[in-house]
């Protein structure tokens, strides 16, 4: 399978009461992907790995060439990290009738503050770890051969936020001007399907880290 990098991180640069579920001896986490239409979603499939920062004793200094008549979408621009802790609330994730329950509370909300329970509050847009995934479509979490429900490791979108999300979910950083719409908005190029996301699932209790990789798109 012809993989490019998408996402490197190091156990050290996430916070410590972080959930991501490095298996005992591993610090760096990296995912990366195939970026061809794979069955049955027609997306990128993602192959994740565990490692020992201390084994890696030669690492790559360039980019290695994306591999021929691969999707330029689902090619990642060289991008570096600035994690950021954000609280989420569900929305896709809740049956009919807690988003109903909701719903009511959302409009008074958004009546007195102007703010959107469910573009400007619940779940974060963009490139992330851990937290509610980023769906465009209705939920499709992935269950383990070991009977769990896996938990969602990683969402990577098209696009850090959409016209709807501004300015809520542009880091207070890049808030102060400049081209926001096409430098913060997109910094990795991707576009995947219809501007959809890929969303990596993990056993975090069965040892040898069990994954599966979703993708939608509008
Ligand atoms: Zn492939
Ligand atoms: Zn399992």
């Amino acid at each position: 399978m012809p993989l490019v990098p998408v996402v490197q991180v190091y156990a050290r640069d996430l916070p410590a009461s972080s959930d991501v579920p490095f298996p005992p001896g591993t610090d760096l986490l990296q995912v990366l992907w195939c970026p061809f239409h794979h069955a049955p979603y027609y997306g990128p499939m993602a192959q994740v790995f565990w490692r020992d920062s201390a084994d890696v004793s030669a690492p790559m200094t360039e980019f290695p060439e994306p591999p021929e008549g691969a999707d330029g979408g689902a090619l990642p621009v060289p991008c570096v990290l600035h994690p950021e802790r954000v609280m989420e609330y569900p929305s896709y994730d809740m049956t009919q009738s807690q988003a109903d329950e909701v719903q009511a509370i959302a409009e008074e909300l958004e009546k007195e503050t102007g703010w959107s329970y469910w573009y400007d509050l619940s779940v974060a847009p963009g490139v992330k770890l851990g937290g509610y995934p980023g769906w465009t479509q209705d939920p499709q979490w992935p269950r383990c051969a070991c009977g769990r429900v896996m938990d969602h490791l990683i969402t990577v979108e098209s696009n850090e936020f959409d016209g709807e999300d501004s300015p809520r979910w542009i880091p207070v950083e890049d808030q102060a001007g400049g081209d926001v719409w096409n430098t913060v908005k997109n910094p990795t190029d991707l576009v995947l399907g219809d501007a959809g996301g890929v969303y990596v699932f993990v056993c975090s209790t069965c040892p040898g880290r069990p994954y599966e990789t979703v993708f939608d798109c509008s």
